[in-house]
Formats: structure tokens, C-alpha cells, sequence
């Protein structure tokens, strides 16, 4: 089987939110965490998405592992790409999002792709190029104190522009509500005049339907995950790729669990408290952690000494306030790694403890957390928030299950709700 869509992630939590909308379709989806060897013999599923963990990397790595990602795809028949980055456009004025498209088109020898991070169902949408979440701008969103990549505009054109060579356009929503032909028409004539980086508003998910039609033949399309939704429908009436009715995957696995968030966004926080009132927690302190290899030993003990069965919870997660000390004191990379590495350090712990059901919060923190559980390979089940699927996969011959949530998703349940999915 060859790939149809070749899909690359900026975070984890982000690849498995992409392959849970595409396996919305019944097709088969692929997650892989990282790019897989050159010679991986692995059957590719129709649509395969590569998680990556680059969305804060120096450009020049982004952009150098999402080419090896996207050579991978090729080799294995993709002609056809997604770029998915967060629904909240995670990025910096250096990138990753406009250099690694940037970088991708190129390498596909295209001159115009879209940028669509709007996702309606979650409340994401986009009205004259500014993001909006919830009812309010980006910019006045809890997306404006983010530890790694604080939004403090909402306007997609104005945060796109510093991020690429090429001229950044604008499809207004009253051109976007006249359907997929007009819209098509919109980007050819962008496109006549050179105008290669193009932001649609889009407001409902019909918006977005109606936009993937009219890009369907693109070599690259990025956005969030819900512009996605309709692509397996578009390609499969194209003939890209076969009709089938892969089967949902619910595996069974031991009960053991855990909670480990690193997310410090408002609704990582809701959820966080929430957890915390019902489970044993927790809590990291990344001063603590910085200061030598006590804290993490302690926090081996606490967790070594925790029935495996019943709820628990690590966090680092913080109010706004105490992420700006941590940053100050160490620097934003220090604060954010040391917590990844603990986190990391705590997963192994508790993979060997025999718990095999992980539900992880933050982008960041789930590639720390499943490159320490050491699996490269996912298979998707059942969402159990929109864009958040179970996920489960192979370590030391044990299936475990594992939940990737991105900071702002869910809703304040979330923990008690995914845990209980798999009673
Ligand atoms: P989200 O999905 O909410 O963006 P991420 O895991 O991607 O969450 O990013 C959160 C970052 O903040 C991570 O790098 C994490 O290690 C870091 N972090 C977590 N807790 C703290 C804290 N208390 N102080 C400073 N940084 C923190």
C-alpha cells in the first residue's frame, strides 16, 4: 500500500490529535514517533503522520528533520503532504511553522500552500485572519502566557509574515462562504500574483470543508487538525486511496495508571485541580529540580510507593505567576527541560511499576514522555475528547495505552473521563 497523505506534526500531541480527525474517516491511520529508520518495513497505512518534536527547535533542525520526514513519506509513495501545527498557531517570530512550510514547498516543488489552524469544534476559528479562541482574540487567550511560545497577537498574517520569505495573502470569509470553486479562484489569482502563503478565515467546519475541497491537489496543505477531517473523503473520491472500514483499536491492558502533565495552560490547570481533589498528586517544582538530583529521587520514592491501581497524578503544571520565576531563575529552556526530564524519568519508573495506562498533558512533555517509554510506532482508538485519542503501542512485549493531550484541550474531567474509557 502506498501513502495517500503524508502527514508531519510539529508536537505529539498534535500528531495524535491529526490521526485521530483522519481515523474519523474509518480509514487506516499510522502514527509514528519521530521519522522511522530508512529501512523500516513496516506496511505504511494510507495515511501515515509523523510526530515530531520540533515546534521549538532552532529553524535549521526543524526544518532539516521535517525534510528527513517528508523524504521518508516520499519513499514510501506520499505526493501529497500536511504540515499540522497547533490550533492556537504555536510559534515564534523565527518559526517553525512559515520556515518549515517554507522549506516543504520547496522540496515539493510548489508555489502555494494554505495556513488553516482553525478547529470550530474546539472552539478555534478565524474571522478577517485574526484567531480567535473561545469568544476571544488569541492574543487575550490564556495562549498570551504560554511557557514556550506566548501569543501576544492575534492577527495570522501579522505572525506569518516574519516567519517566511515569500508574500502572505488573505481569503476573507465572504469569499470563503461562496464554496470550494470560488475559493479555488481566490488562491489562483493569489497565486497569478505571486502571493505564495495564504490564510483563510474559516468559522464552522463547513468553512473548512469547503476550503479542503478547494486544495485538495495541493502538494502541501498546513493547518491545524480539523481542516483535515474531509481530506480522506476528497482523496478516496479522487481514487488516492482505497475505501475500507479499518476496525477502532481498544486493546486490552493491565489497570496501573498514572497522570503526568507538564502542560501549564488554563485548562491543563482546571484539569489538573480537578485530578488532584480525588488522586494521590504530586507536584513537581522546577527550582527544586534544578538543584540537584534530590527532588527527582523523592519523587521516584513517592511514586514507587503508590498503590499502581489507584489514580494518582504527577504534575509540574503552574500558575502563570510561578512559570515566570522558574523562568527567571533558570531560563525558559532550562525550566521547560528540566520537568521534561523528570517527567520522562518518572514514566520509565512507572512503565516498570506495571502501570500500562498513561494519560500525559503537554505537547512538549508527551514527546518527553513517549520517547522515554521508547516506542515508535502508535496505533490509534478512541478519541475521548475531540482531537485527543487513546493511543496504544509495544514495550518490552506489554501493550500499554497512552493519551496524548494538548495543553488547552479537554474538558475539566478530562483525566477521570479518559481513565474510565478504558474500565
Ligand atoms: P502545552 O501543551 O500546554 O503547550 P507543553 O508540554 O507543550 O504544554 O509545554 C509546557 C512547557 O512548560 C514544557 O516544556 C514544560 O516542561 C514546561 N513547564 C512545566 N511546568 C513548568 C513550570 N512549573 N515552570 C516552568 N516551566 C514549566
Amino acid at each position: 500500500m502506498s501513502i495517500a497523505l503524508g502527514c508531519i506534526a510539529d508536537d505529539f500531541t498534535g500528531a495524535s490529535d491529526l490521526a485521530a480527525i483522519l481515523a474519523r474517516s474509518g480509514h487506516k491511520v499510522g502514527l509514528r514517533i519521530g521519522v522511522p529508520a530508512a529501512d523500516d518495513v513496516s506496511e505504511p497505512a494510507p495515511f501515515e503522520v509523523i510526530a515530531l518534536k520540533c515546534r521549538t527547535e532552532p529553524v535549521d533542525d526543524a526544518v532539516a528533520v521535517t525534510k528527513k520526514a517528508a523524504n521518508w513519506l516520499m519513499a514510501r509513495g506520499a505526493d501529497q503532504f500536511y504540515w499540522k501545527y497547533c490550533s492556537t498557531f504555536d510559534s515564534t517570530p523565527d518559526g517553525n511553522i512559515g520556515p518549515v512550510a517554507e522549506a516543504l514547498m520547496a522540496r515539493l516543488g510548489t508555489n502555494q500552500t494554505i495556513y488553516c489552524p482553525a478547529f470550530p469544534e474546539n472552539g478555534r476559528s478565524i474571522y478577517m485572519g485574526n484567531l480567535f479562541v473561545g469568544d476571544v482574540p488569541l492574543d487575550e487567550s490564556p495562549m498570551r502566557d504560554h511557557p514556550l511560545t506566548p501569543m501576544r497577537d492575534a492577527n495570522l498574517m501579522r505572525l506569518l509574515a516574519p516567519q517566511v520569505q515569500g508574500k502572505v495573502g488573505h481569503i476573507a470569509w465572504p469569499d470563503i462562504a461562496q464554496g470550494a470553486a470560488h475559493i479555488a479562484g481566490q488562491l489562483r489569482g493569489l497565486a497569478y500574483n505571486g502571493i505564495q502563503h495564504i490564510v483563510p478565515d474559516a468559522i464552522s467546519q463547513a468553512d473548512l470543508a469547503a476550503i479542503s475541497e478547494a486544495v485538495q491537489d495541493f502538494k502541501l496543505i498546513t493547518g491545524g487538525s480539523a481542516l483535515a477531517l474531509d481530506l480522506p473523503r476528497l482523496l478516496a473520491a479522487k481514487g488516492s486511496v482505497a475505501a475500507t472500514d479499518a476496525e477502532i483499536i481498544a486493546p486490552e491492558t493491565a489497570a496501573g495508571n498514572i497522570v503526568l502533565s507538564g502542560s501549564c495552560s488554563a485548562m491543563t490547570r482546571a484539569q489538573v485541580a480537578d485530578y488532584s481533589a480525588h488522586a494521590a498528586s504530586l507536584r513537581l517544582d522546577p527550582l527544586a529540580l534544578a538543584d540537584g538530583p534530590d527532588a527527582l529521587a523523592q519523587a521516584r520514592q513517592w511514586l514507587a510507593s503508590q498503590d499502581p491501581d489507584a489514580p494518582k497524578i504527577i504534575y509540574a503544571t503552574a500558575e502563570p505567576d510561578d512559570v515566570a520565576l522558574a523562568q527567571e531563575k533558570l531560563g525558559r529552556d532550562k525550566a521547560g527541560q528540566v520537568v521534561e526530564d523528570a517527567l520522562a524519568a518518572l514514566a520509565g519508573d512507572a512503565f516498570d511499576l506495571g502501570i500500562r495506562r498513561f494519560v500525559v498533558a503537554g505537547g512538549e512533555t508527551s514527546g518527553a514522555v513517549t520517547q522515554a517509554l521508547a516506542t515508535d510506532r502508535l496505533g490509534v482508538g478512541r478519541e475521548i475528547a475531540p482531537g485527543v485519542p487513546w493511543c496504544f503501542a509495544n514495550r518490552a512485549g506489554e501493550t500499554f495505552a497512552i493519551t496524548l493531550k494538548s495543553g488547552n484541550f479537554g474538558t475539566e474531567d478530562f483525566f477521570t473521563r479518559a481513565l474510565k474509557m478504558l474500565d
